[in-house]
């Protein structure tokens, strides 16, 4: 069989532990087989990084910029265990941090639905997809706590010199101050993510903030996503037949648990990070979910949204069997060939991409699954695999597709 030709290379970004190991058998058995496969390689793996003073991890993210796509496995951050496993010269910034920065981008988590792994809301027939706000607000905040009697003033000191002064409080006691910020250019960014990557997957946006109360701040980011889509989305929504909806947080809580999901739901920093924490654990489960950095100027990095599973990965070297689960690794590299093959205009890059998803989630239906999913499945005569066999499995459905 001839194998499927591209023309631009992925950027790919190796990492640790036990998603290292998968990654390799993913290559081997799904898509070297089937794919003339052209990648720019870069080891983002825990010793590599400390041998290059993570230069390889800023190089990866140069080299995304200038290809357009990236794949990346799960890495590990390092901790003051990490210090001491890896004899790391510093303890290094998590690279998804530094890419992140690099590339300004917003993640959208997305969980992949299969049957016999139902959502606990009955009533979510599609996936919810979520975009969080990477910047600001209580994640860079500043805070003082008061011993005492006194008063809290926020004070803007322009580049001029001329102050704006607001009082927080006139303290009696003793109590609390916070102060948070963010900016029009990342919200700004954070908007143009989130439309382009609803024009892209042709599905509605939600977006919520607290306007009502935060009549300056919050009302800011409404008023920032209504500007830039009625100046550059509105037309290209209407021709797609998708909406752009604005709605108040604790409205938006409450229209989701009743919804029947496909849609993309927009939210905050702090928002985003727990919320997606429920959406995701009510979907299932972290290894059932895709993850892509979508930046404003229309890069894309794919990644799987759980980490490099330490426990599985000692039990790998201590020679015992594992059964780990590859599927949000290989929807990583199935979202970036199709968004290759999509930029490249090559339809037979596409076609495999879904036809891989498509062999993965049958062989899954079919009842042959990682230990993790046979734990919270309702199909019955579950065949439990290890990860080396899951794997193989699936390209058996895939001959058969
Ligand atoms: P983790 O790797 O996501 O694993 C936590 C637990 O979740 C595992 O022990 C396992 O549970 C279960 N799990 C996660 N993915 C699974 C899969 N594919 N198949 C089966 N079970 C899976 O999180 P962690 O242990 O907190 O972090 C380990 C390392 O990953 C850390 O060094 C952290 O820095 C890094 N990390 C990286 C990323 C990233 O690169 N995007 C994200 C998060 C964490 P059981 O043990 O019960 O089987
Ligand atoms: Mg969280």
């Amino acid at each position: 069989m001839e194998k499927i030709n591209m023309t631009t290379p992925l950027v790919e970004m190796d990492g640790d532990e036990m998603t290292r190991i998968l990654w390799q058998m993913i290559k081997d058995e799904l898509l070297l087989p089937y794919i003339d496969l052209k990648t720019e390689y870069y080891d983002l793996g825990l010793k590599y990084r400390n041998e290059t003073n993570d230069q390889v991890t800023i190089d990866s993210a140069e080299a995304t910029k200038k290809y357009g796509v990236a794949v990346k496995c799960a890495t590990i951050t390092p901790n003051a265990a990490r210090m001491t496993e890896y004899d790391l010269k510093e303890m290094w910034k998590s690279p998804n941090g530094t890419i992140r920065a690099a590339l300004d981008g917003t993640v959208f988590r997305t969980p992949i639905v299969v049957k016999g792994i139902e959502p606990c809301v009955k009533n979510w027939e599609k996936p919810i997809t979520l975009a969080r706000h990477a910047y600001g607000d209580v994640y860079k905040n500043t805070e003082i706590k008061v011993d005492g009697p006194g008063k809290a003033e926020l004070v803007f000191t322009a580049a001029d010199g001329t102050e704006t002064r607001e009082l927080i409080h006139d303290f009696t006691g003793a109590g609390i101050i916070q102060g948070i910020h963010n900016t029009d250019k990342s919200i700004a960014s954070f908007a143009k993510s989130c439309f382009n990557y609803a024009l892209d997957t042709k599905q509605d946006l939600w977006f919520a903030t607290k306007d009502t109360i935060s009549k300056k701040y919050d009302h800011n980011f409404k008023d920032i996503f209504q500007e830039i889509f009625d100046a550059e989305y509105k037309e290209k929504f209407d021709a797609a037949g998708i909406e752009y909806f604005y709605t108040l947080i604790d409205d938006a809580v409450a229209r989701v648990m009743k919804a029947k999901g496909g849609f993309i739901w927009a939210c905050k920093n702090y928002d985003g990070d727990v919320m997606s924490d429920m959406v995701s654990s009510a979907f299932g489960s972290l290894a059932m979910m895709t993850s892509v950095l979508v930046s404003p100027s229309g890069v894309y990095e794919y990644e799987a949204a759980h980490g490099t599973v330490q426990r599985h990965y000692y039990k790998h070297l201590a020679g015992e069997e594992t059964s780990t689960n590859s599927v949000a690794t290989i929807f990583a590299w199935t979202g970036a060939l199709r968004k290759r093959g999509e930029l490249d205009k090559l339809p037979e890059l596409m076609e495999f991409a879904d036809k891989l998803e498509k062999a993965t989630i049958s062989t899954i239906e079919s009842g042959r699954m990682t230990k993790d999913l046979a734990l919270i499945t309702s199909l019955e005569n579950v065949t439990i695999l290890n990860s080396e066999n899951f794997i193989k499995e699936i390209r058996k459905t895939f001959d058969t597709l």
